[in-house]
Formats: C-alpha cells, structure tokens, sequence
C-alpha cells in the first residue's frame, strides 16, 4: 500500500509504503540495506524532475535554468542535471572539474565568486567559461590572463544594485557587499572592459537567497530590469546574457509558504515584455540552487541510543551536524528551529512523545531536531531530516569529531513490479 506523507506539509511529494517512507516507489529500509548503511543523504530523481518541469512550465519559455552548484555538487545529481538544464553557475575551479567529470558545455558556464584565485580565472579563460566579475581588480587581473593562445576572456558585471531582495534569508546586495560592483561605478568599469582585451557578455544580479516573499520578489523584478537596461546603455556592446539569481526560497518550518511560482513567472514575462527593447537579443537566466534541488533531498541517520535525562528523552543517532549544519540551526540561523523530522519507518505511528534527536558529537550544537512531537522510536530506527537537498553535506564540517562521511545516493524510480 503506498500513500502520500500528508502530516508534513512541505513533503506531501514524498509517499509512504508499508508504513515506510518512500523515495522513487522504494521504502528507505530498502534503499538505506543496499547502500550500506547510514548515514545517507537520498536525493530524489522523480522530485528534481518535477522541479524542473513546474519551473519550465510557470517561466517564459525565453528564460534559461541554470544550477548553481554549490547547492549540491553530487557527481550522479550533477550528470542527471547537465542533461536537463541550460546551463550551470560555480564558485570555484573545483565545481568546474565535477561539472567536466559529467561532460557539461563550459560555453553555458558561468563562475561567480569574490577572491578568485589567479589560477581559477586562468582555467576558467581557458575554458571559455564566462567570468561573473566582482570587483574592479578582478576585472584587471582576468585582462592578464587574455593572450592569442586562449579564447577572448569573456566577461560580466556582478551588480551590487542599491536596493535590496527584502525579507532574503540571507542578504546577497545593497549596501557594502563583498559580492559584486556597486552599481554606481559599472559604466566606469564598462568604459575599461572596451579597453581591455576582454569580451563583454552581460550583467549578473543577485539579490537576495531563501526568498519566501513572493509579492517581494515580483517587487524587486521592475527596479532590477530598470537597472538592467539603464546600465545595457552604456555598454561597450550588446547584453548577449544577463543572469538573475533565483533566490526563490523553499519552505522548511512551520507557516512558511511555498513561493507562488505561476504569479512570479506571470510577472517576470510583464517585466520582460516591458523592458523588452534594451534586452531584446539577450538571453536572460535564473541561477537557482536551493530551489532546484533542496526539496528533492532526505537525510538520514539510525537512532544508536535512547536516553532520558531528567525527564527529556534523547534519540542519539549516527548523524549529526558534521553531516548537516543547517538541519543543526548552525548555518545562519538566529533563531534555532527544526528542520521536518520524522522516523522513517514508523510513517503509520501516532506521535506518542516529546525528544530530541542529537548526533555524535561533543557538543551541544549537535542537535538535528529539539523537542519534536514523534513516535517512540527505539536503537535502530531510522530519523528523515526533510528538505535536505541543499547546503546538505558540502556546507558543513565533515572533518569535525572525524567521523566516516554519510553516503550519497540519487533515487532513481523502481521499475513497477
Ligand atoms: C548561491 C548562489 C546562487 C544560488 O542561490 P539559491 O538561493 O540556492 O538559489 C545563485 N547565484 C549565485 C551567484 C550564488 O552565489
């Protein structure tokens, strides 16, 4: 018997068997056995392709998907995407080797990032990925690297706008920012890329992650092309891209609301269609990460021990913080709060009592969930930390206590039996 998880409203995409969660139609116990135990990071395929195809389906069709892989760089995840997407958006040369490794077209690259190392931007000329550039002596230092051997390096502007992505969970412009060129000084560093050996392709705004706020991300849609076009003026040639970050959030705890993509979408074609003669011949794209991949991912760690301490019951498990610093409230939360929880294969049990459920470590910042409603669970049974597929493992301090990392896996559905 299969169902939907009903009681937990951000995963109502997730199914039940036989009182198990389910990913791709096969319970966890299953895929947890065959892996080889846990912890495990289970990344679903039918979810992210889901993903993809609302997102297709609610945008322009003139806008390109791009992934930003820091999100999640998982090499299997990475190869499922590089067919599915337009392009891809890194940080580091280390993301370029894994999207290579899984034959991604560097021309559909583009690297953002401060402090690019000398070595990154050499590699990335070479490649012909496009450079996100992020101050004005970045601009001079990737004009070094120009020489008849290699490709024309090719260029964008970051733009730090003057305005901000209000309500973002984390603040990416506005204001002084590592990130990006105060919009004021472009068209002086516009007037220096036509002096340098350099070619120019577009701008890059990004303004804000973990954005909920639809009416605010429609807001901030306008003052951005505004900007957009302003800037594309005083340009030393045509926009050929521009790349607006996503920042579209997803929901992680009570009376958060998922974005309302239809009416974004809607109002990101208004916005188009009337700022369509300065970006006429531009290809526009949205980089998301956390969008794309974050609903698609379960963690999951075994209950090793029971304890009670003074009245509060503790599910010490085999994962923890090392593994996952945001379920843990450690990766820019003020406020600490759970991530959803459940015990994996307990999915038909009522909650019957009040625990935390803490990882190895030594220290009281190891917690995945602080007092959650849950059934009793007993050594053995299986926690799920939902909405895990983003900033999961490679956002957080793996090396910490030197315990063995989690697994990986990339769920693809069972063939019906
Ligand atoms: C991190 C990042 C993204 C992705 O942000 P999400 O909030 O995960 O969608 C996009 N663009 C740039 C430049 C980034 O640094």
């Amino acid at each position: 018997m299969s169902r939907h998880v009903e009681e937990l409203p951000c995963m109502r995409t997730f199914t039940v068997r036989d009182g198990c969660l389910a990913l791709g139609g096969t319970p966890v116990t299953e895929l947890v056995a065959k892996a080889g135990g846990t912890p495990i990071y289970l990344y679903d395929q039918l979810m992210l392709e889901t993903r993809i195809a609302e997102l297709r389906c609610a945008l322009p069709g003139s806008i390109a998907l791009h992934y930003a892989v820091k999100a999640n760089p998982m090499p299997a995840l990475l190869e499922f995407l590089a067919g599915r997407v337009d392009g891809f958006d890194i940080a580091s040369a280390g993301e370029l080797e894994r999207l290579r490794a899984v034959g991604a077209a560097p021309e559909r690259i583009s690297f953002a990032g401060p402090g690019k190392r000398d070595e990154e931007l050499a590699t990335a000329v070479e490649h012909g990925v496009t450079l996100h550039i992020e101050s004005a002596g970045e601009l001079e230092r990737v004009a070094t690297f120009a020489s008849p051997r290699r490709p024309t390096p090719r260029v964008a502007l970051r733009i730090n706008p003057d305005f901000e992505l209000k309500r973002s969970g984390m603040r990416m412009a506005g204001g002084p920012q590592p990130f990006g060129i105060d919009a004021e000084c472009v068209p002086q560093l516009l007037r220096r890329i036509d002096a340098l050996p350099l070619a120019f392709e577009g701008f890059h705004l990004f303004a804000g992650s973990q954005n909920l706020r639809t009416d605010l991300l429609i807001e901030a849609l306008e003052p951005m092309f505004q900007l957009i076009g302003e800037l594309a003026a005083q340009a030393p040639g045509p926009v050929r891209h521009l790349t607006l970050g996503g920042g579209l959030g997803i929901p992680y705890f009570p009376g958060d609301e998922p974005v309302n993509l239809p009416a974004y979408g809607q109002s990101l074609g208004a916005c188009l269609a009337r700022h369509a003669a300065p970006l006429g011949e531009t290809r526009i794209a949205l980089e998301l990460g956390r969008y794309l991949v974050g609903e698609a991912g379960v963690y999951l760690a075994r209950v090793i021990d029971r304890k009670v301490s003074r009245g509060e019951v503790y599910l010490v498990t085999d994962g923890g913080m090392h593994h996952h610093l945001a379920a843990s409230g450690n990766l820019g939360q003020v406020v600490r709060r759970n991530f959803p929880v459940a015990v994996a294969n307990r999915m038909d049990e009522p909650a019957r009592e009040t625990v935390s459920v803490v990882g190895p470590l030594c220290t009281p910042l190891d917690r995945l969930a602080e007092r959650v409603e849950l059934p009793t669970a007993e050594p053995g049974d299986l926690i799920a930390v939902f909405q895990s597929g983003a900033y999961g493992l490679t956002a957080s301090p793996i090396h910490f206590l030197s315990h063995p990392p989690p697994r990986e896996q990339l769920v693809s559905p069972a063939t019906q039996e």
